[in-house]
């Protein structure tokens, strides 16, 4: 790697796209570990240290969209369809209050009923008046409409995740069905905002057909957008969906996509500096230690899940998902093991906000 990168980056100058693929393009070992310590240096400094715990709740895998990656998608027939009752939402929520985990994600397949729309409000205004207003709440439910934002919003939501996925508006057309569309999810982010979100995005890495300076382009996305948080993991395949046949030249090589996971992860870090950023599951999918990894090169939040073992079967979005057997409990347990096993601490009963949306909000009341 050439010295006047890692020279740019010990200065904080900007770097340029052709940088950023550079850095992202990294297999040498040496020069690897050499990234992720400088990003992590600037995650300590501008998150501080610690990581947050976001309890998820997968509540249901009922969509009606069909994207062509996803192993829920809705016209896999080989899954067992499940929405959770409002109750168990609510008491799985209490649970993760209990356990101090300070944030939770409420997520599922995209739906836009409006039995569906009234009961996530429902559960949302239970969840407030039952903690106090104790939690901070994540949704992750897909394309709405602002008027639905604005519900759930209304009703106790403060943070929203909806990936774009891949800016690069030819891949996305290759990875989704027609009446898919790259515009109208990208103009959801700015609805988000609009309606009063911490708005999160974030893309699927090491896809088919996507390259260094597309990954490049997604984090200059992140920063154009001024988006606060992202949750963004490596792609992993699932057989039972038409990705094989749509990219038949495809390889799949979990070491890559292991090592783009974390380059990219990395070089968010680097160029977005105050953001949060999540290290997913997808990266212990391919790793036992792949989040801890994720929080060594720069992320700042894991989201344990909080699903009950029944469903997990049922929610599998790529092949070989990790923790299907493993309750709630012994997920918290095992999971602050892991992240205390790489020097950090886990922020119990911390809302974790961005510090980039802290500091938007509070410019935002000085005006
Ligand atoms: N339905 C909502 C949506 O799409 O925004 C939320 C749930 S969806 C399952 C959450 C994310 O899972 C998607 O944004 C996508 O990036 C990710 N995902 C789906 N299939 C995947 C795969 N095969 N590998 C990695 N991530 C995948
Ligand atoms: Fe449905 Fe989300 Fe999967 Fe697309 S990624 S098929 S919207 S659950």
């Amino acid at each position: 790697m050439s010295e006047t990168i890692w020279m740019k980056i010990d200065s904080g100058e900007t770097l340029s796209r052709d940088d950023m693929a550079a850095l992202l393009s990294l297999t040498d070992e040496a020069d690897r570990r050499v990234l992720y310590e400088k990003a992590y240096a600037v995650k300590i400094r501008e998150t501080g240290p610690g990581v947050y715990f976001r309890g998820i709740i997968e509540l249901g895998n009922i969509c009606e969209k069909d994207c062509y990656y996803c192993g829920i998608r809705g016209s896999n027939g080989e899954v067992k369809r499940y929405l959770m009752e409002a109750d168990e939402i609510v008491k799985t929520a209490l649970w993760v209050h209990e356990n101090r985990y300070g944030s939770l994600v409420l997520q599922a397949g995209e739906l836009s009923g409006p039995a569906f729309i009234t009961m996530i409000e429902q559960v949302l205004g239970r969840i407030r008046e039952k903690t106090g207003g104790g939690l901070r709440v994540t949704l992750s439910l897909g394309e709405q409409t602002e008027e639905t934002y604005r519900r759930w919003r209304e009703a106790g939501a403060h943070r929203y995740l909806l990936r774009i996925e891949t800016t690069n508006p030819d891949l996305y057309r290759r990875l989704h069905p027609e009446d898919h569309d790259f515009e109208a999810r990208k103009a959801c982010l700015g609805l988000l905002r609009r309606t009063g979100y911490q708005v999160g995005t974030g893309v699927m890495i090491g896809l088919p057909g996507q390259t260094a300076e597309d990954l490049a382009d997604d984090i200059l996305f992140y920063q154009k957008e001024d988006i606060d948080m992202i949750g963004m993991g490596p792609y992993l395949p699932h057989e039972a969906t038409p990705m094989a046949e749509h990219f038949p030249d495809y390889v799949y090589d979990p070491d890559r996509q292991l090592r783009l996971g974390l380059n990219m992860i990395a070089v968010t870090r680097l160029v977005l500096k105050d953001v949060n950023i999540a290290a997913t599951t997808a990266l212990q999918a391919l790793h036992p230690k792949g989040r801890e990894m994720g929080v060594q090169a720069g992320a700042n939040v894991v989201m344990p899940n909080a699903t009950d073992t029944s469903y997990r079967e049922s929610y599998q979005l790529y092949d070989n998902k990790p923790c299907l057997d493993e309750n709630s409990g012994l997920c918290r347990g095992c999971l602050t093991r892991r992240i205390e096993s790489v020097g950090e601490e886990v922020a119990f009963d911390e809302w974790g906000d961005s510090p980039h949306w802290v500091k938007r909000v509070s410019d935002e009341l000085s005006l």
